[in-house]
């Protein structure tokens, strides 16, 4: 099978007394990965209405998967954001059907960072066709509006991560 890796990042930022996390509206809503048992769940039935991811992407050749997070959440959602620890990596399948409908097995290693600069949403034109939008969303509401388990299980892990520590 066809193998992928990527790295991401979940931004972390402390506004209004609250931790809130970039989050991407992806452009495209390609079908979820075909739901066989060793395949990790895709989206749940109730997000269908908005997509909402955190950023990732793929590590380039010589590149680190910490670089590839702080590099994909700059492409994605315009902030700078520097690593704190590794989170978690995750695992799916999807099947390629915009292309060589090959089956995928994909890795993804997620970053705990912090927000450093710059502005939400403010990416390059040519991202549009990849991120509809990005945002703000507080922490707490995350866990709960993200599309993929995977994905809300990582924020799950950031969430303990802040409240154990603290000096964050
Ligand atoms: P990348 O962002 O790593 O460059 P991509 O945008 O080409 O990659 P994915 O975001 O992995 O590809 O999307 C490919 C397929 O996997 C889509 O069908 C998407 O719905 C599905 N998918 C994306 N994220 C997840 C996830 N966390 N869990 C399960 N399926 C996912």
């Amino acid at each position: 099978m066809v193998r992928e890796i990527s790295a991401g990042g979940v931004v972390v930022r402390h506004m209004e007394n609250a931790w809130w996390i970039a989050v991407i509206e992806p452009q495209k809503d390609a079908p979820p990965a075909a739901p066989t048992p060793s395949t990790t769940p895709a989206r749940s039935r109730k997000s269908q209405k908005t997509l909402f991811a955190l950023p990732k992407g793929l590590v380039d050749p010589g590149e680190k998967p910490e670089q590839t997070a702080v590099r994909e959440v700059r492409e994605e959602t315009g902030v700078h954001a520097i690593p704190i620890a590794k989170l978690a990596d995750i695992k799916y399948v999807y099947v390629r059907t915009w292309s060589d409908h090959q089956r995928v097995f994909k890795i993804v290693s997620f970053y705990l960072l912090r927000y450093q600069s710059g502005h939400m949403d403010h990416i390059a034109p040519e991202m549009r066709i990849e991120v509809k939008r990005a945002l703000w969303l507080p922490l707490d509401q995350a866990e709960k509006k993200l599309s993929y388990s995977n994905e809300r299980k990582v924020i799950r892990l950031a969430r303990e991560y802040l409240q154990s520590h603290p000096e964050v």
